[in-house]
C-alpha cells in the first residue's frame, strides 16, 4: 500500500495543504478526507478527481470535508460519476444536514445518495473497502460532543484524525502489531484538540519510532531535526509502507 498526502498543513496552516491523504492499492485510489484544499492540491499534482474510486471520512470539519462539494459536484456533472463514499455510521446525518446540504441541494437532488454512493462503516468493526483496503474505524477525542474517526488500515497502519494525545491507545496498537502511525501533531503548546509535539516526545522510544508526523503549522521548518526519532510526513512525496 502507497500514501501520498494531499497535504500535511493544519487546518490554518497556509503553506500546507489540508491534512488529506490518497492511499493507492495496486488497483484502486482512496482519498481519507477532502478539504478546502484538496482540489487545488490534486491540481497541483496534475491528478483529475476523476483519478479517485472512493472517498474515506474522519470527522466533519472544513480541513477535512470542506472540499466535498466541489468533488460532489465535479464528480457527477463533469464525469457523470457516483464515486464511492465511506462514512462512519454516526456521521452520515451530521455529514449532510449539517455540512453538504445547503450547497448540494437542486431541484432533483436532495440527499448524499444523489452524489454518492454511500457506504455506512461501523466503528470498531474492521470492514474491506476495497480489495486489500480494510479499515477499523476508532472514534477517537477531538473536540468535545464531536463525534471524530481514527482508522487502523490493514491492521498495520494507523491513521489519526485530529486527535488529543491518548498514549495508551498509541501502546494498544503497537501491542496489536500496527508498524506505522500517522499522527496529527501541533507544533507549539497548548494542544487542547490536538497532540502536541512535547507530548508525543513524552512517549518511550519504541513507540516514537513508529510515528510520522502531519497535521501541523507554518512554524514547521523551524522543528525540522529536532522531533528526534520522529519524522515528518511530507505533502505530495509517496511512501510505500
Ligand atoms: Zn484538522
Ligand atoms: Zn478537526
Amino acid at each position: 500500500m502507497d500514501i501520498q498526502m494531499l497535504g500535511t498543513g493544519s487546518a490554518f496552516a497556509k503553506t500546507y495543504y489540508n491534512t488529506n491523504a490518497l492511499f493507492y492499492t495496486d488497483q484502486h485510489t482512496l482519498l481519507l478526507d477532502c478539504g478546502l484544499t484538496a482540489p487545488r492540491s490534486l491540481y497541483k499534482l496534475d491528478k483529475s478527481i476523476d483519478d479517485i474510486d472512493a472517498l474515506l471520512i474522519s470527522h466533519i470539519h472544513a480541513d477535512h470535508i470542506g472540499g466535498m462539494e466541489e468533488f460532489a459536484f465535479r464528480m457527477k456533472y463533469t464525469f457523470g460519476r457516483k464515486p464511492l463514499l465511506f462514512v462512519p455510521e454516526p456521521l452520515v446525518d451530521a455529514l449532510w444536514e449539517t455540512s453538504l446540504k445547503g450547497g448540494l441541494t437542486q431541484d432533483e437532488s436532495a440527499s448524499l445518495s444523489d452524489y454518492f454512493d454511500v457506504r455506512r462503516i461501523q466503528p470498531n468493526v474492521k470492514t474491506e473497502l476495497l480489495p486489500w483496503f480494510a479499515v477499523e474505524p476508532m472514534q477517537t477525542a477531538h473536540i468535545p460532543n464531536k463525534k471524530s474517526y481514527s482508522y487502523l488500515i490493514n491492521d498495520t497502519f494507523f491513521y489519526s484524525a485530529d486527535l488529543i494525545f491518548h498514549p495508551e491507545l498509541l501502546r494498544q496498537l503497537i501491542d496489536r502489531g500496527c508498524q506505522t502511525i500517522f499522527h496529527d501533531c501541533q507544533l507549539k503548546p497548548p494542544g487542547v484538540v490536538h497532540t502536541t509535539l512535547e507530548e508525543l516526545q513524552t512517549l518511550p522510544l519504541d513507540i516514537q519510532e513508529r510515528i510520522w508526523l502531519m497535521h501541523y503549522d507554518d512554524t514547521k521548518p523551524q522543528y525540522e531535526g529536532h522531533t528526534g526519532v520522529m519524522r515528518f510526513v511530507e505533502q505530495h512525496k509517496r511512501y510505500s509502507f
